[in-house]
């Protein structure tokens, strides 16, 4: 099959990728809660006759086709919505307040099982074997981490690893990825300042933590200002401040919510050192105590192998022709797909989506973000390829 071929074979079935992904879309669920999404994935899966492992890091689906030997290559999609409420006007916008498919994830499992429908169908052309990951958790969860740990890369071994990334920066049509890092290392910060509270009538009674949480949101601006190399790349935001209720009382502590990147998992553990010097001994100064937590999962930085965007691009074009694959700038968002290419060679291409006509401009995880959907067939038909290129690659 050839990328041409792969494309109209995908453009055929667009309409059924388009009706799962919509069904996904009315009913997001949040990390390691993807017991519908589960059971949609496998539902399908079943009515084509696809053999998977279930359940698989909780709530995950590890589908695969072919003889179940060597080579073996890996798709990979993820399935967890956002904390987030809808905003679109599109008719099957979420059905659950407080929860949406904002980053895509729906679009990426729909068009993995597009490409398992139109794999299983050649079953009978290639050698080797197809894992299909359907995996939970990306936001936050370090899912990927979990598939990668209860053995979602092994028997038999995974030799190449693809996953796809809507991308509403670049229009509909087009693709693109980076040969080494692409996306960054991530790690979320917690903060709490701890003072002591009073009447706002008397400030030299009480130790102020919101004073002490101003000075300390600052000062924490000069990490990468002054003591970053200019030429280095680092992120200090803080993104949430909670503290007080009324005008005359000073609180007794303030939460402060943030995240730190770096392109390299040492400096993102050299930005976190600084930050928690930063906020203990300014806070100390001004009479306070900060309490400094990193929860949750450090993602590794996601690392493309460089013979892989080759391998990629070169489908890419042949698909989409040469002006519509980009080399594009490292990101400094993050993405467990990270912990798969840890271990196997891979790449994380990220797949044009923004289309004006129908208002898909708006950046994932914003409340107004809408997908457009005739890129589904694209992501289904690249899957398709990359697949059975690499098994011809490998049997060779
Ligand atoms: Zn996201
Ligand atoms: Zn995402």
């Amino acid at each position: 099959m050839q990328p041409e071929d792969a494309k109209n074979e995908a453009k055929k079935i667009s309409d059924w990728i388009i009706d799962i992904r919509r069904e996904l879309h009315k009913y997001p669920e949040l990390m390691y809660e993807e017991v519908k999404t589960s059971a949609l994935v496998r539902r399908e899966l079943d009515k084509l006759g696809i053999q998977y492992h279930s359940p698989i890091a909780e709530t995950g689906v590890l589908a695969s086709i072919g003889n179940g030997k060597g080579p073996c290559v890996a798709l990979r999609a993820d399935m967890d919505a956002l904390p987030i409420h809808e905003e679109t006007d599109v008719p099957f916008r979420s059905k659950v307040d407080g929860k949406m498919h904002a980053c895509g994830h729906d679009c990426h499992t729909a068009m993995l099982l597009g490409a398992a429908r139109i794999l299983k169908s050649k079953e009978n052309d290639f050698n080797g074997t197809i894992k299909f990951l359907f995996q939970p958790a990306e936001e936050g969860g370090a899912g990927g981490k979990l598939m990668r740990d209860e053995g979602a890369l092994e028997n038999p071994d995974v030799e190449r690893i693809f996953g796809l990334h809507v991308w509403p920066q670049m229009p509909t049509g087009q693709i693109g990825s980076r040969e080494g890092t692409f996306l960054a290392a991530t790690s979320f910060l917690d903060l709490t300042i701890k003072g002591v509270g009073g009447h706002a009538a008397v400030p030299h009674l009480t130790k102020d933590p919101v004073l002490t949480s101003a000075q300390i949101i600052t000062n924490l601006q000069s990490i990468i200002s002054r003591e970053l190399d200019p030429l280095d790349s680092g992120v200090v935001s803080i993104s949430a401040i909670h503290a007080g209720q009324a005008a005359n009382v000073i609180p007794s502590e303030v939460k402060i919510l943030g995240t730190i990147r770096s392109l390299t998992m040492e400096g993102l553990k050299k930005l976190q050192r600084r930050v928690k010097e930063i906020c203990e001994s300014v806070a100390k100064a001004h009479g306070c105590k900060a309490i400094i937590d990193y929860p949750g999962n450090d993602y590794p930085p996601t690392v493309n192998d460089g013979e892989m965007w080759q391998f990629a691009k070169n489908i890419g074009s042949e698909m989409l022709g040469k002006e519509n694959v980009s080399e594009l700038d490292a990101v400094m968002g993050g993405e467990d797909f990270a912990y798969y290419t840890e271990k196997v060679k891979g790449c994380f291409v990220v797949l044009g989506m923004n289309n004006p006509d129908i208002d898909a401009t708006y950046s994932v995880h914003h409340p107004m973000f809408k997908a457009d959907e005739d890129a589904l067939h694209i992501g289904t038909a690249l899957h398709t390829m990359f697949a059975l290129q690499s098994l011809k690659e490998l049997s060779t």
